[in-house]
């Protein structure tokens, strides 16, 4: 120790070591208030220093990175949807604006804890943008966690309290595919307690869902109407209108075609 914080180093007219490279003070002074007789201290020189906080920010960097990847793989149970983000939307479905949005003025979001539903047909990219929200918000360190309403709707009667109460840790909690859950009264019963217990909590909520808002509205089923009423009173309804996508999509995949053929025959 003695001879690292020696090297590279002069004593200066004060009769203390400076740094050879950026000439601040190695040592400073203090009075022995015991003995009468002062002593040198070691101090930084401003090149340590600097060394020192680059690599505690590199160090708080790698654990911010390791956290956002454990909660990843705790938020998703497929790992493809780790890579299901923003940048590779092509810009064809209105709702990704709306999704981009809500990320954009999360704390407002969080603070008036504002859901939202996405609603719209089978394929037209509904989880794909309530997985871009939880990879967005995921990566700046909040904690998401989605699930399908089919999981939660056949949580063990054991694990049920605690599994529901664990919930509320959640910046976020996503719901998938609501509708597709079973509807037998264990079920209904599983899934009113998760989203009640949201909605006690005073977190956002987002869901996705086949159904569109009038057809949860009308319902006539109790069991069903105490959740969609909950779930209506959470979140906002966005239409997802993925048809052009698929269509854009069939299009330029035609149209890639086409000019490889053409390419071909030249
Ligand atoms: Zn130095």
């Amino acid at each position: 120790m003695d001879k690292d914080f020696k090297d590279n180093t002069y004593v200066g007219e004060d009769g203390l070591r400076y740094c050879s490279l950026c000439h601040t003070k190695r040592e400073h002074r203090l009075p022995n208030p015991i003995f009468g007789k002062e002593y040198k201290l070691h101090v930084m020189c401003d090149c340590e220093r600097a060394a020192y906080e680059k690599e505690q920010a590199e160090r708080k960097a790698r654990e911010f990175d390791e956290m956002v990847s454990r909660n990843r793989m705790v938020c998703f149970h497929e790992k493809k949807m780790y890579g299901w983000i923003f940048d590779k939307d092509d810009g064809s479905v209105p709702a990704m604006a709306k999704a981009k949005a809500y990320v954009e003025h999360w704390d407002e979001v969080k603070a008036k804890s504002i859901g939202l539903m996405f609603f719209g047909g089978v394929g037209t990219g509904k989880t794909f943008i309530a997985a871009c929200i939880a990879n967005a918000l995921l990566d700046q360190g909040k904690k998401v966690l989605m699930k399908d309403f089919t999981e939660i709707s056949n949580i063990s009667v054991f694990d049920s309290d605690e599994y529901v109460r664990s919930l509320s840790e959640y910046d976020l909690l996503i719901l998938d595919d609501l509708g597709a859950e079973r509807t037998s009264e264990f079920a209904m019963q599983n899934v009113f307690n998760v989203v009640n217990r949201r909605w006690e909590s005073g977190k956002p909520l987002i869901v996705t869902t086949n159904k569109d808002a009038e057809e949860l509205r009308k319902t006539t089923d109790l069991a069903e109407k105490r959740i969609y009423d909950r779930i209506l009173a959470m979140c906002t309804p966005i239409f997802v209108d993925g048809f052009s996508k698929r269509k854009d999509i069939v299009k330029n995949n035609y149209d890639s075609l086409k000019t490889i053929f053409e390419r071909g025959n030249q």
